[in-house]
């Protein structure tokens, strides 16, 4: 390895602030309009030119973890910011219906990609939000006490610090965290995550012969296996389905290895460009069966690829409290509860997805405790969205959008109190119900 020296340099302060969020996915939108509807002066700084993280440059065109089951009944059990949200997205006629899966234990709503970054764009404004697209996180300045002083961005302008009494670390790769020496997880400590996935839209499907030949995914799995010898598939386990025009749709079906077979590591410069071209050549080669194979999808065409491969899972922070397995198997209650998961464990296995339910199918959903937004250094930083602190097996459940809108919400809430100097447990928690949060039964003792 070899190294050239940098010249050390004086960085331009572009602003000062009440609370900064690092990311703009489900958590760092959620958390920004929330600091901001609280009275903190506060920026969102993104590296892309739109908000939505993984939800939009991911091409994920799908909210899970809004409903669950709780009393027997399929509802929505995450609300609060994200209603204004999700009323945004169907006023710019973008919203779907929702949708049942996996024998009514699901319930999800998919959304096109343009109406979810015109939304978040209103969303944020409305609520007094400052947004810088196109910055690119790639320091941090300490200050006093093992707190954060600065962000360093890229910028087209140069190189930038923004300062903020209260940061947020929605980067889904806990960049901030990592970048401020917080310790972090990954995988299960096996070498072990859950594996990344191209996404892409397909359109000219005939919908109702394409519905009856992919069925509940069994159906779509029993043409795959009939065709494997004429098809290297990457995994079982596909999904597709309508979106709300139901000629058009989204198709996750790829899954992306690295040189030794195990997920691709989308914090590794390498693994993360090389990933890029598979993903691609894998839905050419998708497309390929779907055309020949399924019926509805003869003249079926790839509309769009997404701008970046799908990450699930890399750097997790070590908070106060971590989410397991059993939590969410368990349906846990949290005394410091901020809203509740209702996804059961998907993991992006080697060759396919595994699933794992709650133990109670009608109260199928857990409490998210505060505990989990604090890390284990730097006073002034919380953390939110995939990123924040869970176990490998927790993530693989909260991490979709449901879980880490709940997170942001929290955590800006509790940015803002912080600013204010109001901070505690109670207020934080009666502030979300007030501001619309569902939190679930309160933990018992
Ligand atoms: C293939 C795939 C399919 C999925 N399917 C579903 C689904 O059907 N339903 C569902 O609800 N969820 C699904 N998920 C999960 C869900 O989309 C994500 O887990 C969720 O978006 C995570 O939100 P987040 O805000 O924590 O992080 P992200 O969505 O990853 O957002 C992080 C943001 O931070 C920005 N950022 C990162 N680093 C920097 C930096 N250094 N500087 C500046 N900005 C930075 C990114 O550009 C991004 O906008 C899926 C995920 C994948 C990968």
């Amino acid at each position: 390895m070899s190294f050239i020296a940098e010249p050390a340099r004086h960085t331009e302060v572009l602003g000062e602030f009440d609370v900064v969020v690092a990311g703009g996915g489900p958590a760092g939108s959620a958390a920004a309009v929330s600091a901001a509807r609280h009275g903190a002066r506060t920026l969102l700084v993104e590296r892309y030119g739109f908000l939505g993280g993984m939800g939009t440059a991911g091409g994920v065109t799908n909210f899970a973890g809004l409903y669950g089951r709780r009393g027997g009944q399929m509802q929505q059990l995450v609300r609060g910011v994200v209603d204004e949200l999700l009323a945004r997205i169907d006023a710019l006629g973008g919203l779907n219906a929702p949708q049942d899966g996996l024998q009514g234990r699901i319930r999800v709503r998919s959304y096109d990609v343009p109406a979810y970054q015109c939304a978040a764009d209103q969303w944020l404004a409305a609520a007094g939000a400052q947004v810088l697209f196109h910055a690119w996180i790639c320091g941090v300045a300490m200050g006093a006490d093992d707190t954060l002083d600065a962000l360093i961005v890229e910028t087209k302008s140069g190189r930038r610090a923004v300062r903020a009494r209260q940061f947020i670390d929605a980067t889904g790769d806990a960049d901030v965290s990592h970048l401020a020496g917080v310790p972090t997880e990954w995988g299960d400590g096996a070498g072990n995550a859950l594996y990344p996935s191209t996404m892409c839209r397909i359109g000219g499907v005939d919908a109702p012969r394409a519905l009856d030949a992919v069925g509940e995914f069994k159906a779509i799995e029993r043409l795959m296996d009939a065709a494997a010898g004429r098809y290297a598939f990457p995994r079982r386990g596909a999904i597709l389905r309508p979106q709300k025009d139901p000629t058009v749709w989204r198709a996750n079906v790829t899954q992306l290895r690295n040189a030794e077979g195990r997920a691709v590591d989308a914090t590794d410069a390498h693994q993360l460009s090389a990933a890029e071209a598979e993903g691609r050549r894998q839905i050419v080669d998708y497309l390929r069966f779907l055309r020949a194979e399924v019926p509805g999808f003869e003249r079926a065409t790839v509309l769009d690829i997404a701008p970046q491969i799908g990450v699930r899972e890399t750097r997790r922070v070590r908070c106060a409290t971590m989410l397991t397995a059993e939590h969410v198997l368990g349906g846990a209650r949290f005394p410091d509860a901020i809203g509740l998961n209702a996804w059961p464990i998907e993991q992006h296995v080697d060759g396919g997805i595994a699933w794992a339910f709650p133990r109670d199918p009608d109260n199928a959903c857990n409490q998210l405790p505060f505990g989990m937004l604090v890390p284990a250094r730097i006073g002034n930083l919380l953390v939110a969205g995939r990123c924040a602190g869970m176990e490998h097996l927790g993530q693989a459940a909260a991490r979709v959008s449901g879980g880490c809108f709940v997170m942001g919400q929290a955590a800006g809430t509790a940015a803002a109190l912080r600013v204010q100097d109001r901070f505690s447990l109670g207020r934080l928690q009666q502030v979300l119900h007030q501001d619309g949060v569902e939190l679930g039964q309160p933990a018992a003792g």
